[in-house]
């Protein structure tokens, strides 16, 4: 029966996919059972679980539900110590983008699209998916010196959501240190501990998408209720409300209806509220600032060594100490990127099939930081805008107000915000000792200015090519 349903899947995922992949990734999987509506596989290493779930988790569950029904789950099952003797499988759910964590429905009242006073407005039951995912969880997540307070703050708030002094939880940080994280296991440990709260986890630009769909067609009542009946509310990487009026306004509506009755909001940014200042309504920053912000700093050598340990652990690789004291001591800024070297380094060795010794970690991590070092930096930028128009890099610094200077500081900002992870603030300084909101009227006028000339488009078209090759 596996096989048969293993078969006609694979039919599909054939036609859907190069042969490579088909043959790298599909060929060697096999069907374990089917038991009511979950599929299990065995994939060879952990690898393969990892490699599926990032890339072809929606292909796979369409086509699995096409086979096995709406309600169809897919389970991978992993064998892990094969050659040291210890064999074991270890069943992993997958992810089946965001299986878990179902809110109760909630009632919605539904406003009649044409206002006829004999219609009452009635109530409609909607199913809110929490858009958690699962491998967020506070167990997961690692804790040391750098993540304590937040951490901390975190248990607090998914103890009691709403009902301590941190509304909002502001958590903040550069990229790669665990906000999204966090902020999902929060939302996790709610749901485990009160499957009765309606949980939504959102990312600001997902947000701001519903919100202009709702303004299109007219639906920002239904949009507000929505979002006005959520218990806690987590919205991710709130710095994209960037320039974006309408829906910081909404969002300010959305904020305050929650808090007032004492639903829980927990928000991330890369920037401390401070940093926000001009980038966000003044209004809407000041509630930021009502609850506790907390920043997540960058780990340090024990943490990093303990977060390594434990993602290979859940991996089921078996890494020799030096190799992840090496990869913690080289790998110092980041744990997205502490996370990628593992990832490579199981990769090479399976596709290779080498095993994992520190000459591979030492070539992988080179390979690396060389690839990194090659992010711009704004020095760069500067030298080649200035080069471009023709233009001394001094004067491009200096305080000038002669029009194509202007524009050539205001090109060079432009293309240090979009091709850099630097912050306004600090494009600003390197720039001309600007401030940060020149920056961002920079990048507005230029982004204008290519909607309305062809030629300026075609120049900047130019000059990322010339940045970026
Ligand atoms: P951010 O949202 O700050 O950019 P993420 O939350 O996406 O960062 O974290 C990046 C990766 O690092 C994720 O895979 C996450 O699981 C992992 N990570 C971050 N901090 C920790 C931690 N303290 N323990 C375990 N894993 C972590
Ligand atoms: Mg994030």
């Amino acid at each position: 029966m596996h096989h048969q349903i293993w078969n006609n899947c694979l039919r599909v995922i054939k036609d859907n996919l190069k042969s490579e992949t088909y043959k790298a990734f599909f060929e060697p999987i096999k069907p374990v059972s089917v038991k009511q509506n979950v599929l299990t596989l065995e994939v060879p290493t952990p690898f393969f679980y990892e490699y599926i779930e990032e890339h072809y988790v929606d292909l796979l569950k369409k086509i699995i539900r096409k086979e096995l029904g709406p309600d169809a789950k897919l389970e991978y099952s992993i064998p892990v110590g094969k050659n040291t003797g210890q064999y074991r499988n270890t069943v992993i759910p997958g992810s089946n983008g965001m299986r878990n964590f179902v809110n109760p429905p909630v009632q919605v009242p539904v406003e009649p699209s044409i206002r006829n006073p004999f219609i009452v407005p009635g109530l409609k039951k909607l199913d809110i998916p929490s858009q958690l995912n699962f491998e967020y969880s506070f167990s997961n997540f690692v804790e040391g010196e750098c993540n304590r307070l937040a951490r901390s703050a975190g248990l607090a708030v998914s103890d009691k959501p709403g009902g301590t002094a941190f509304n909002p939880l502001f958590l903040y940080g550069e990229s790669g240190l665990g906000k999204t994280h966090l902020a999902q296991a929060i939302g996790i440990k709610v749901k485990e501990e009160i499957p009765d709260k309606t949980v939504l986890y959102v990312n600001a630009t997902k947000f701001t998408t519903q919100f202009t769909d709702a303004r299109l067609k007219n639906d920002i009542n239904n949009f507000l209720h929505f979002y006005q009946c959520i218990d806690v509310l987590i919205i991710d990487d709130v710095q994209e409300f960037i320039s974006k009026q309408k829906t910081q306004s909404t969002f300010f509506e959305i904020f305050n209806h929650l808090h007032q009755r004492g639903k829980q909001l927990i928000l991330t940014s890369d920037k401390p509220p401070v940093e926000l200042q001009g980038i966000i309504d003044q209004r809407l920053l000041s509630r930021f600032k009502w609850g506790l912000s907390t920043e997540l700093q960058i780990p340090g050598y024990q943490t990093r060594l303990s977060i390594l340990k434990h993602r290979a652990y859940r991996d089921g690789i078996e890494l020799s100490d030096d190799v992840l004291e090496y990869v913690a001591k080289n790998i110092v800024n980041n744990v997205r990127e502490l996370e990628g070297v593992l990832v490579g380094l199981l990769a090479q060795a399976t596709l290779n099939k080498k095993a994992i010794t520190l000459e591979l970690a030492q070539s992988t991590i080179e390979k690396l930081i060389k690839h990194t070092k090659r992010e711009l930096s704004i020095d760069y930028i500067l030298q080649t805008v200035a080069d471009y128009f023709h233009i001394d890099e001094s004067s491009v610094l200096s305080n000038t107000r002669k029009r194509e200077i202007v524009q050539a500081r205001q090109v060079a900002m432009y293309f240090a915000k979009q091709l850099t992870k630097t912050s306004l603030k600090s494009i600003g300084v390197q720039l001309g000792k600007k401030d940060h909101a020149t920056v961002l009227h920079a990048c507005r006028t230029v982004n204008d200015l290519m909607e309305t000339d062809r030629r300026f488009k075609l120049q900047m078209g130019e000059l990322e090519g010339k940045l970026t090759s």
